[in-house]
């Protein structure tokens, strides 16, 4: 007998912050982030009775903006509901939320997978407000207490739902970078895993290959980091592979991923699941989406990341990998097209190279990563830089040099190089002395370049280059010394 093979199906629940101003329904500042907790509260997010929710205009927009952007449509016709669920981060007993009619419906997401491209369709997109914050504390009397900070209370939430189109771990990790992406471009969010403004949820179901039905799904929930959402994934998809081998069935529930041991708890079965007896909110008008304005906030999307790379490879003649990397955010996109402006024609291959290369180190060399455009270094210096180096001023090793410095210092680097005399040693008489000096004191490597030894040439170069501090190319160097010593 062989054993079963089972496929991975997997569906996500994206939960995305919108960066608003202020909340889903109420003036409150919207940003929590390193505030007391409970300051930015009133009646309507504290959920004081007889107070009225006012919607957020600019969340709508952003909720609009994020399904255009994922090719969803855009119904006419829209919605708020209430969700009914006891339970003490609610402060109202119920969340107001999207049932039948979201913003948004429909639209994909397309993902590269280990060279392939592959369509994530999507069902919905929606809107609803947050939860207030419980934090479970035990103070070791054994019997624990939970605070609680209605801060994130009401704010705007974005919820993105998936068809079950996904079939591994690494596949729902791919979507989930390139929804955070996505959702950059346009600018609706933080999209920061840590501080929870954009969160999932992974449905996880496997099934035997071949078959079409679905299987029984599990929830899993509490993932912070991607690596978490992929661990979680790859633990789940093992532990109902090893129930189904043992004779037994996957129980549909709700299941926490554990960081620190790597593995999923059970939280609540289906038994006790929530009925949250929605039904639409008497509070709110119905929404009505104009054409016209649907129109008009498809004409304000940025170019998207697909898009943007597909334009650099072709206008600026770089690689798949090159184009990718440098589409990564929309600033570093920004920052190479200012500096290939300014080049000289021909050599935005190479400024990618000193961009993504040299230039990709110092941005990273601190705590955190940063973008061009928060250091000292311009486009246009970089550009001048990149020129320098192509026009055989500066060798390759000096440019790194002042590239050095002309980012802690913001100085152009063609002043650098005439402050620092480090133009290139393009003099052959110069370059021949200098020769001639390395050979006279390395009488060794120079028996062993007569012994027929190749590798004492790439030493001599060295030592060359030593001598310049860098100025001399390696090439002309190697050819004064391969002259000399044949002579
Ligand atoms: P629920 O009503 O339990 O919330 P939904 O039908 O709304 O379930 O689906 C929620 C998410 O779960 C969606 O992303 C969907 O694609 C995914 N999903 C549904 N069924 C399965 C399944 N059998 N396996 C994996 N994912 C699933
Ligand atoms: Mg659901
Ligand atoms: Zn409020």
């Amino acid at each position: 007998m062989t054993a079963t093979a089972y496929e991975t199906v997997i569906g996500l629940e994206t939960h995305v912050q919108l960066n608003t101003r202020s909340k889903m329904f109420c003036a409150c500042e919207r940003d929590y982030f390193d505030t007391e907790p409970n300051t930015h509260v009133c009646p309507v997010c504290l959920g004081m009775p007889g107070v009225l929710p006012v919607i957020n205009a600019q969340a709508v927009t952003f909720t609009i903006l994020t399904g255009l952007a994922l090719g969803c449509a855009i119904p006419r016709r829209s919605k708020f509901d209430r969700k009914n669920y006891p339970y003490p981060d609610l402060m109202k007993g119920y969340q107001i939320s999207q049932y039948d009619q979201p913003l948004c419906t429909g639209g994909g997401l397309e993902i590269q997978l280990a060279g392939e491209r592959r369509l994530v369709h999507l069902e919905r997109v929606h809107l609803e407000e947050d939860t207030a914050r419980l934090l479970h504390r035990d103070d070791g009397s054994g019997e624990g207490y939970s605070l609680m900070d209605v801060n994130r209370a009401g704010v705007p939430l974005m919820e993105i739902v998936t068809k079950p189109d996904m079939r591994s771990a690494a596949e729902a990790v791919a979507y989930m970078r390139k929804l955070r992406q996505t959702l950059r471009y346009i600018c609706v969010s933080d999209v920061d895993m840590e501080k929870g403004s954009f969160r999932c949820d992974a449905n996880v179901s496997i099934r035997p290959v071949g078959t079409d039905r679905l299987g029984a799904k599990v929830e899993v929930k509490n993932m912070n980091s991607f690596r978490a959402v992929q661990r979680a994934i790859e633990f789940e998809v093992e532990r109902q592979a090893r129930m189904l081998a043992s004779g037994g069935s996957v129980a549909q529930e709700t299941r926490g991923y554990v960081d620190a041991t790597g593995e999923t708890v059970s939280q609540r079965s289906k038994e006790e699941a929530h009925d949250y007896r929605y039904f639409p909110e008497p509070d709110l008008p119905p929404l009505e989406c104009m054409p016209e304005l649907v129109e008009a906030l498809r004409a304000r999307l940025p170019e998207l990341p697909d898009a943007k790379r597909a334009r650099f490879e072709r206008e600026y003649a770089l690689g798949a990998e090159e184009a990718r990397a440098l589409t990564e955010t929309r600033e570093r996109a920004g920052a190479f097209e200012a500096a290939a402006r300014a080049v000289k024609p021909g050599r935005t291959r190479a400024l990618a190279h000193w961009l993504l290369g040299d230039v990709a180190a110092l941005l990273n060399s601190g705590p955190g990563s940063v973008e061009l455009a928060a250091t000292p270094l311009t486009p246009e210096h970089l550009a001048q830089l990149v020129d320098l180096v192509e026009d055989g001023a500066i060798t390759a090793a000096t440019g790194k040099q002042v590239l050095e410095a002309a980012f802690a210092s913001g100085d152009s680097p063609s002043a650098i190089v005439e402050a620092g005399g480090l133009g290139q040693v393009r003099d052959e008489g110069e370059l021949a002395r200098i020769a001639q000096a390395v050979l006279n004191a390395n009488p060794r490597a120079v028996a062993d370049f007569h012994g027929g030894k190749e590798s004492a040439l790439q030493f001599l170069v060295g030592q060359v280059m030593r001598q310049t501090r860098g100025r001399s190319d390696p090439l002309s160097a190697a050819q004064a010394l391969r002259r000399l010593l044949v002579a």
